[in-house]
Formats: structure tokens, sequence, C-alpha cells
């Protein structure tokens, strides 16, 4: 039989699944009792399963990609005479898409002029790294071919983006990895090192990295890559100074700034990027998940003109342009998906609106503090939230991971689907993270507030 969209028997979908499909990031035992959950159908913020649950949706598609909201026909509309019109071509040609989203793109970008596509946050990434690569071999003779990344940090799935990650448990079991990426210490002043200046701690971190620079040696180091605000290795937003004092030290070392905007980028955090906040000039930014909201498969990797100029020309010829190419990168459904998003972002103001109920959010999870004494922690910026469990405020001690997994559980159980950093990073696997699509209301945040307030309640009176 044709395949028919909405024409199906759930049973038969999930035994297909079950017996077929490997998830990502999942113990498959259980399923063999349960079965596994299948999403069929996503209206705003809310999805329904094959068995007719309906959830709200705190974090976007599990993995904060569903930045407008699900359901969004006049994406699919574009898309759909986008692919009739012309689907593909390799970028080694232009399409009308790619033009018109780079260039509306870079409207909001200062600084910043060059738009390389591929499909996936990591492979964005991976771009990333091969242009540092090549300038080190370009310009610096071979040398400046490190790069730097934080503890934390998460820069993706592929061997050199896990070698350039901070969290130990994703890393654990897919070594030996990719020479010359060289970690950071973190930033968490929630965590704060016991040798931390706590007075000036975001100062006190940016010059942590300068010491490694000092210590590999700065005619070694071509890069450093950071997410604005890490994302699942906690949620953490740089201190006060932080920023500033990095993009110093990249300046006087001459070193790349590379910003990881793949969580971050389109709105998530209130402004367009959330490097926007901080009053720095990247010289190449990463983003994926937010760029089409998950309507398509598309990533960028956005870099200035004076990088890109390193590439224009060349008298050697092996070592001129960038030799690299991602075939799907050619998909003209990535970039018509993503025009409409940004529009929609625009049209329906959802930065402001991610900057209002960031804050709304935040008020009501502080408000339950008083409540909970498992909570040590409420962070966050815009619709990027971090709820941390602690067994003891005073010694932060963090909950086990058993606590995370339960109150996760809880509220699937109450109809509210939220996230958590558990299996990620080396010490703490004690967060919740949240991430809303942009499109919330004060109703879905307190439905939100409430589903947390029961679990963690319920959890915490077992422990
Ligand atoms: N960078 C960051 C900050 C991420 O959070 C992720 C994905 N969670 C990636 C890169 C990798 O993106 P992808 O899964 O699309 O390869």
């Amino acid at each position: 039989m044709a395949y028919e969209v909405n024409n199906f028997d759930s049973t038969d979908v999930v035994n297909n699944d079950r017996d077929h499909v490997w998830h990502h990031l999942s113990h498959h035992k259980p399923f063999e009792k349960t079965g596994p959950m299948v999403i069929v159908k996503g209206e705003g913020m809310r999805v329904w399963d094959s068995k007719g649950n309906e959830y709200l949706d705190a974090v976007s598609g599990a993995v904060w990609t569903v930045n407008v909201g699900y359901g969004r026909a006049e994406i699919a509309d574009v898309v759909r005479d986008q692919l009739v019109a012309m689907n593909y071509f390799a970028q080694t040609a232009g399409n009308v898409p790619a033009a018109q989203f780079s260039k509306k793109l870079i409207d909001k970008m200062p600084g910043l002029s060059r738009v390389y596509f591929s499909n996936s946050g990591s492979e964005a990434n991976e771009k990333a790294f091969k242009i540092v690569r090549q300038i080190a071999h370009k310009k610096y003779g071979g040398k400046k071919t490190k790069i730097l990344y934080r503890d934390r940090d998460y820069h993706g799935t592929t061997i050199a983006t896990l070698s350039a990650t901070g969290q130990f448990e994703r890393r654990n079991h897919y070594g030996p990895f990719v020479p010359d990426f060289v970690e950071v210490p973190h930033c968490c002043e929630y965590r704060a090192q016991e040798e931390a200046d706590k007075e000036n701690y975001g100062v006190w971190a940016a010059n942590q990295i300068e010491k490694v620079i000092l210590a590999e040696g700065a005619d070694t180091v071509g890069a450093l890559c950071l997410e604005p605000i890490t994302a699942g290795g906690g949620v953490i937003e740089a201190p006060e100074g932080y920023w500033a004092r990095v993009q110093e030290i990249c300046k006087k070392y001459d070193v790349l700034l590379h910003i990881d905007e793949v969580v971050c980028g389109l709105g998530r955090t209130g402004s367009w990027f959330g490097y926007q906040h901080y009053g720095i000039q990247p010289d190449i930014v990463t983003m994926a998940k937010g760029v089409a909201s998950g309507y398509a498969a598309i990533s960028c990797t956005v870099t200035t003109e004076e990088v890109f100029e390193m590439f224009k020309e060349d008298e050697d010829p092996r070592m001129g342009y960038f030799r690299d190419v991602s075939t799907f990168g050619g998909c003209t459904a990535g970039p018509a998906a993503a025009l409409v998003n940004m529009e929609i972002l625009e049209n329906e103001n959802l930065l402001e609106n991610a900057t209002e109920q960031g804050a709304y959010l935040l008020k009501r999870l502080r408000g339950l503090m008083e409540k909970h004494a498992i909570i040590g922690d409420v962070r966050g910026k815009g619709l990027l939230v971090g709820i941390e469990l602690v067994k003891d405020r005073t010694t932060k001690e963090p909950v086990d991971e058993s606590v995370i997994t339960a109150v996760a559980g809880h509220c699937m159980a109450n109809g509210v689907i939220i996230g958590r950093t558990n299996r990620s990073f080396r010490e703490f696997n004690n967060t919740i993270c949240l991430a809303p699509a942009l499109i919330a209301r004060n109703e879905d945040m307190d439905q939100l507030v409430e589903a947390l307030d029961d679990a963690v309640g319920e959890v915490a009176s077992k422990m």
C-alpha cells in the first residue's frame, strides 16, 4: 500500500518500530515490555503519541529544536513548492532559497558575512574545525592546529566533534580521539572551582583559558570553540566579565573565536544568537536546530569576510579554496524552511516572547525553591532553563541520577515532557533542562511549573 500520512494502524507502527528502529540515546530493553513511544502528531507546543496521549513538550522535540512549534503549514507549503520547482543541486552551484536565506541571516549577524550549508550541528562544527585547520596550514605553516573546547560543552556526535566535547559520559566509549583538541575549564559559578576567585569569577574563569593557551604555546592554538550558554552540559551562562575577557584573550593570541549556536541560535535565548547578549564579535558561528525548527535538516557555518578571504585565492592550488562538500548541503528544503522560520520569528515577535516567557518561567521556578529544598539552583536565559537538584543546598551534593529519572517519569505520566542532562558530563547528572517552543504562553508555563512542582514534591518525599 502506498504511504499516506495520517493513514496507519497504530499497533502495526509500534511493532515495526520496536522490531526495526534503533532509537537515539535510548536503552532498548524497556521497549520489549512497554513498546516504544511513537509520536504521531504535533500542534503548537503539544504532541500526541500513538496511544492518543497528549503531552506538553517542554523541550521542543526532546532536543531543543522546534523553536516555532509544531504543525506550521506555512513552512510545509513553501517547502513543498520549492521541492517541486527545484529540490536539489550540489552547492557547487547556487540555489534561490540558499541565496535569499543567507542574506536574511547575515542581516542579523553584524560583522559576519559568509554562510556554508550542511545538515547537522555536528557537521557545521566539523566544517568550522576544517576551516581552522586549513588556515593553520595556509597561514601558519602547519602550526596553530589546536582547537580549545570547554569542560561541560558539547559540540557533536562525530569523532572530531566528540574530541572537542567536555562531557565525559558522551565520549566514554568512543576513543581514541582526534589529536590537538585541548580542554579548558568550565565557567559554572554555582560549581565554581575551589581555587577560584569568587569575587571576580567571570574574569578568573576566562583567565584559565589564557593559562591553557600559554601552556600549549600560543603559536599552536588556532581556535577557541565555546557554547554561548552551555546547554546539555547543565544550562550554564557565563558570569559577568567572562566574555569581554575571552574576546581580549583571543585577540591577544591570534586565536579564532568559534561560537557554537546550535542550541541558542535563532531566538532561543531571546536574541537572534546567544553571543549577541555579551557584546562579542566571533570569527565563526555555527547553528543548526532552530534554523528550520526541524521542518528540514539544515545547518550553517557562518564566518567573517576576513576568514572567507583567506580561501579566496592562493598561488598554491592545493591549499587555495575550501576543499569540502556536504552532499545534502545542496537540498533546497533546508533554506526554504529556514526563510519561513525566520519570518515567523519576526512576524510573531517570538524573540520578545522568549524573553518574557523565560523571565516568567524563571520567576515561577524560583518560587518553587521555597517549597522544595532539593532545588539547588534555577538558571537560564530566555527559554533555555536549567534546574539543578541537590541533596543538600549547603554542600550542593548532587542528587543521584535516579532522582532526575523519577522526576522526568512523573512529569511524563502527567502529560509534560521535560529534558535532562543525564549521563552527559563528568561529575553531575542532576540538572533538568527546559527549552519550550518560543510560542509559549503563560498558561503553558503554568502547566509546566505545576507538573514539576508535583513531580519534585513526590520524588523528594521518597528520598
Ligand atoms: N552543538 C551543540 C551545542 C549541541 O547541543 C548539539 C546537539 N545537541 C550539537 C552541536 C550537535 O548537533 P547535531 O545533533 O545536529 O549533530
